[in-house]
């Protein structure tokens, strides 16, 4: 399975992590080149993330790839490392707690079994001891929580990037600043990846990591992506109130919000939805998260916005889950895409899966073929509960 030119299109958390993990593959001695438009990364998802990693999904390799997330994040100076630099990612580990009024309880649950099958460290908690251990919280309607005990937190999101691109760099992987405009074809294979400029860089595997725009890419190959921008916008904000022991809190509306640093930050769903929208912030949505924050901290009645920004989730309309692996039809295009709001903590499993599948012809430490394009061909949604 060796070959030899890899052209990996988008430099993002993904994109970066795909050529670190081949770069650093004992057994692939080709060549690695990443097309990146926007070294500044001023759009990338992967700088305008809310950086966090959790273990509570409710399918098994959605878990499986967080789990060895973690692992990778919590080892990050052995692997990442150059120069004797060690990366800092300030990765803190105060869990998720989902909350659940009596409508959502058995969701939470039938996930808390899924879990628990699988080796992650989550406690479900009945109003009572929620209350003990947050008393900062209000709980009055709620009917039972989720609170990961160890492996969930946040982390320096565009400090992984770097790392990643960094460590890429010093292995040979070169990063070329320029747009892919499209994929030239010969019989089943891509053969080139062209260039804006009309110049053509051949390939022997061709890689879509192009986060939110990765759907134009692959026009006329006969596969239709369903993944589209979808704006999400975080809000940071002060207030007077104390939260010990913060963890990143999904409230029942479909809000979030955690501690970062002095201040907190969150989010929330949009009450419209639209493809690929101006990344604007929209801040009448933080006049929606007021009442709802103030309601589950009584402390948050006094808060203050202090700054917002607005970034792509890159949404695979099909099931919100990532699309991985071999293009249907083009056997030598492998797709990283449609990662719907958890890619940045996926990004090492990403990253080890898909150089296993370049350099070794198969997954060999995790199997991500649940994820494939082709239970899109077979209309199998792999559906996960547990969507932010
Ligand atoms: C507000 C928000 C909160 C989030 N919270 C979390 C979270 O808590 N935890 C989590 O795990 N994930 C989270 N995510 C999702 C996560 O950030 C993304 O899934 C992840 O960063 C995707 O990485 P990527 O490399 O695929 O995309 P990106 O980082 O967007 O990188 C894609 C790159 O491709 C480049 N590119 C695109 N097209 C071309 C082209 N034609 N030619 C050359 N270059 C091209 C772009 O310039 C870009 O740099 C969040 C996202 C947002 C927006």
């Amino acid at each position: 399975m060796q070959k030899n030119q890899v052209i990996i299109i988008g430099g993002g958390a993904i994109g970066s992590a795909i050529a670190y993990f081949l770069a650093a593959h004992p057994r692939f001695k080709g060549k690695i080149t990443v097309i990146e438009r926007d070294p500044s990364y001023a759009q990338a998802s992967s700088a305008l993330s809310a950086s966090s990693i959790r273990q509570q999904f409710s399918t098994p390799v959605n878990i499986a790839m967080s789990q060895f997330g973690i692992r990778f994040l919590r080892e990050l100076p052995q692997h990442l490392a150059v120069d004797g630099e060690t990366p800092d990612l300030a990765l803190t580990e105060n869990g998720y707690l989902y909350l659940a009024t009596a409508a959502g309880e058995r969701i939470l649950r039938d996930n808390h079994t899924i879990q628990k099958q699988h080796g992650v460290d989550v406690a479900l908690l009945e109003p009572a001891a929620l209350q003990a251990r947050f008393p900062w919280l209000d709980t009055a309607d709620l009917a039972l929580a989720s609170l990961g005990l160890s492996g969930e937190g946040w982390f320096d999101g565009y400090g992984l990037l770097m790392a990643f691109r960094r460590k890429a760099r010093s292995l040979g992987v070169q990063y070329v600043a320029a747009q892919a405009s499209s994929l030239v074809r010969r019989g089943n294979k891509v053969s080139a990846v062209r260039l804006d400029d009309g110049s053509e860089l051949a390939c022997d595997w061709a890689v879509n990591a192009a986060g939110a725009w990765a759907r134009p890419l692959l026009a006329d190959t006969g596969f239709d992506l369903p993944v589209y921008g979808r704006k999400r916008c975080v809000f940071v904000f002060s207030s007077p109130a104390q939260t010990p022991g913060c963890p990143l809190v999904i409230d029942p509306s479909g809000l979030w919000f955690r501690a970062e640093g002095a201040y907190w930050i969150c989010g929330l769903p949009p009450p419209q939805d639209g493809n690929d929208l101006p990344l604007e912030v929209d801040y009448e949505l933080f006049d929606l998260a007021w009442p709802v924050l103030a309601q589950r901290v009584p402390g948050f009645e006094a808060i203050r916005m202090q700054r917002a920004w607005a970034g792509y989730y890159e949404y695979n309309s099909f099931d919100q889950n990532a699309i991985l692996g071999p293009h249907p039809l083009l056997s030598n295009l492998l797709l990283a895409n449609g990662f719907s709001g958890h890619g940045l903590q996926q990004s090492p499993a990403v990253g080890r899966g898909l150089a296993e599948w370049i350099a070794d012809g198969a997954y060999t430490s995790l199997d991500l073929s649940p994820l494939s394009a082709q239970r899109l061909l077979d209309k199998r949604p792999l559906l996960e509960k547990n969507i932010i």
